[in-house]
């Protein structure tokens, strides 16, 4: 799994060391911090944030 923000160059793989749920955490943490958009490049489920 690969995660990326469409706004600056932060990014998470597993291919880092990081197991996919930390992708995932790490993914979300972002967007909760910086309200930036993050994409991943398969097919795991969006990062989801409900107001
Ligand atoms: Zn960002």
């Amino acid at each position: 799994m690969y995660k990326y923000c469409l706004h600056c160059d932060w990014h998470a793989s597993t291919s880092d060391g990081y197991t996919e749920r930390e992708v995932s955490k790490e993914a979300i943490e972002h967007f909760v911090e910086t309200g930036h958009t993050v994409d991943s490049l398969r097919l795991p489920p969006p990062v989801v944030v409900e107001n």
